[in-house]
């Protein structure tokens, strides 16, 4: 750790007044805040208290004068084969118009509103528009179930719900509005109005006379109309946006709206260096916190031009990444390693056919990236690739290197240093104590949280205190639920979560750490390892791969011999004690639609129980091949 990362952080901790104050310029703000934070009651924090301020105004209007003709949003559909783009001075023109069809369908400040649409503009006008009435978007990704949609519905109460007819992926139309319906049929509390954007795809779709509205009907009378941002203050709510945890209910996190402000500003300057007129592509669904934070508000606080992508990393070829990247002669690029795995069973080639001078840096966040697939897209790029971790219900990077403070030498598997702001610890499980360097710990993070950090679960504070802050009794700590470890250099790495570990004859060992292992061996492009219960040693990894040459599996004997070859990869790379009982071949992992492995599902099978929730499942195709594997099929 070098010297200016240091004293970075370090005054971002012990000055934090100082800091942010330093920060809050980033933004405008209607009314300036009275004080920097209020933290008088633990742990719950305000930030930047009786500030009045507006996202869209942040994101949008302020940018007017110096910036209406520059680009905001480029829109490339893969799917439908289309691109649009929107100036500054014509986002404002469809947020206005947006806000104003809300109002007229009786949304007010502080009402909820549902947005259940794929990546398309419109669901960008509809999230600002929220943003400018002072009302609550809920983004609920396009992918999930009428019965996970209804579960938010009646967790939000919306007045109302925007949608669209379909979405499509890999060129297959799925048709949104009779999800919809079902989930609107399933909920206590459902909206009294749905918007409906159609696509023009051909579907049948059934209206509900006095609920369902036409978007382009209702548009048609607000052409040129105009709505004065609602000054808020900066704790009030800006968004909820849910996600899933250990029980079946689904948490909504809360973000406020002066402390997100800021830290979405604070983050495009240190973290991803992006400036005003530069351009910005995240390959993020927008119904994700990537989304929200890094294709929406971000990069228009920051004024920059941000590439909104509905489609996948492989069609129409492997390139089609890298073509956008020269064509639109991207600044920035996240992604997710999911995603850069999947491109790494293609032709590398790929990465070197278009020009990347304009790209610097490549961030990766959502899972852990093991070290080959780092070193393959570096390598393979020729930039820096910077792997950092965070939290939907942080909103922005807790582990990250800061480019725009400091370049920072980059390890393979490690994203990097604490970010300014995050009072980060290793504490022992055991006593709360503090870790030594190399020793596996939780991640936690000393409160108050920084700003842009979820403030409370939306209507429960109770259960935020008690699911975040309840892991030690002698500290009240924010647990990430991560295993990690910090070198000693300062760079920290991550070792799974503290609610997937596995414990083989009392040692405790990460799924993660087995599977950076089984990576090591060059055949494999993904694994998942899971415990499964084992009456000698408590539990087992067990691992089921995907290879990257299937030439080599062809036979049982060489199945057989390939397997034998993992297990002494991990042998040498973590020890006997990481071995995996088995190593089953499939060809694909049964994963969310978002790219998580769903471990859960995997090791119920693996002990022969049902696997539970699969609402999020991307292909129930996967979940066969585990059971066929199981059964030595
Ligand atoms: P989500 O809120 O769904 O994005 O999930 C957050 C979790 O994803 C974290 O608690 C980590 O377990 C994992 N995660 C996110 N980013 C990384 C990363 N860069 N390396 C390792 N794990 C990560």
């Amino acid at each position: 750790m070098t010297q200016r990362y240091a004293e970075f952080h370090r005054r971002s901790i012990e000055d934090r007044d100082g800091f942010w104050r330093e920060q809050a310029m980033l933004i405008d703000w209607e009314k300036p805040f009275d004080r920097v934070l209020d933290y008088s009651r633990p742990p719950f924090a305000r930030w930047f208290v009786g500030g009045l301020t507006n996202l869209c105004h942040n994101a949008v209007d302020r940018h007017l004068a110096l910036r209406g003709d520059q680009k905001a949003l480029i829109w490339i559909s893969t799917e439908v084969d289309k691109t649009e783009s929107f100036t500054y001075r014509q986002l404002h023109e469809q947020v206005n118009r947006v806000a104003a069809m809300m109002l007229s369908l009786g949304v007010k400040r502080g009402d909820r509103v549902i947005i259940y649409m794929p990546n398309m503009p419109e669901a960008v006008f509809a999230i600002l528009a929220c943003a400018r009435l002072g009302a609550i978007h809920s983004v609920v990704f396009g992918g999930f179930a009428a019965a996970s949609l209804a579960a938010r519905i009646d967790d939000a109460r919306p007045t109302l719900l925007v949608t669209a007819d379909g979405g499509s992926r890999m060129g297959k139309v799925i048709a949104y509005k009779p999800l919809v319906d079902e989930a609107i049929r399933l909920s206590k509390y459902p909206p009294a109005k749905v918007l409906i954007f159609r696509r023009g795809f051909d579907l049948q779709m059934a209206n509900v006379a006095q609920r369902d509205v036409d978007w382009a009907d209702l548009a048609r009378q607000y052409e040129r109309a105009e709505v004065p941002c609602a000054w808020l203050e900066s704790s009030e709510p800006s968004y909820i946006l849910y996600t899933s945890g250990t029980t079946g209910k689904p948490k909504g996190v809360q973000r406020d709206t002066g402390g997100h402000a800021v830290a979405m500003a604070a983050s495009m300057k240190y973290i991803y260096c992006g400036a005003a007129g530069e351009t910005i592509f995240t390959t993020s669904d927008i119904g994700w916190a990537v989304g929200h934070s890094y294709i929406i508000y971000a990069p228009l606080i920051a004024g920059l031009t941000s590439i909104l992508y509905e489609g996948v990393p492989i069609r129409p070829d492997a390139g089609v990444w890298w073509k956008i990247v020269q064509e639109y002669k991207v600044n920035v690029m996240f992604s997710a390693p999911t995603a850069i795995r999947v491109l790494k069973k293609h032709d590398p080639a790929f990465l070197q056919k278009y020009d990347l001078s304009s790209l610097r840096h490549l961030f990766l966040a959502g899972e852990p990236l093991d070290e080959s697939t780092h070193a393959w897209i570096s390598e393979g790029l020729g930039k820096p690739v910077i792997d950092h971790y965070w939290q939907t219900e942080t909103g922005w990077p807790v582990l990250t290197a800061l480019p725009g403070v400091e370049k920072t030498p980059i390890k393979y598997g490690s994203p990097s240093f604490p970010a300014y702001g995050y009072d980060l610890k290793l504490l022992r499980e055991a006593d709360a104590s503090e870790a030594d360097a190399d020793e596996k710990a939780v991640v936690v993070i000393e409160p108050p949280l920084p700003p842009g950090c979820m403030t409370t679960i939306w209507g429960d504070d109770e259960r935020f205190v008690k699911t975040y802050f309840s892991t030690f009794t002698k500290k009240l700590v924010y647990s990430t639920f991560d295993w990690g470890i910090r070198d000693r250099e300062g760079y920290y790495f991550i070792l799974g979560r503290t609610d997937d570990v596995i414990n083989v004859a009392g040692h405790r060992l990460g799924t993660r750490e087995i599977e950076e292992a089984v990576q090591s061996h060059a055949n494999i492009a993904e694994v998942a390892v899971v415990g499964v219960a084992d009456a000698l040693k408590g539990q087992i990894p067990v691992a089921f791969a995907v290879v990257k040459d299937n030439a080599k599996i062809a036979t049982a004997a060489q199945k057989s011999a390939h397997e034998k070859e993992v297990m002494a990869a991990v042998d040498a790379q973590l020890g006997a004690i990481g071995r995996p009982a088995r190593v089953h071949f499939v060809s694909l992992l049964p994963k969310t639609r978002s790219g998580k492995l769903l471990r859960r599902s995997i090791q119920a099978l693996a002990e022969g129980r049902d696997p539970g929730d699969l609402t999020t499942l991307e292909d129930p195709g996967a979940l066969e091949q585990i059971r066929a594997a199981l059964k030595g099929r």
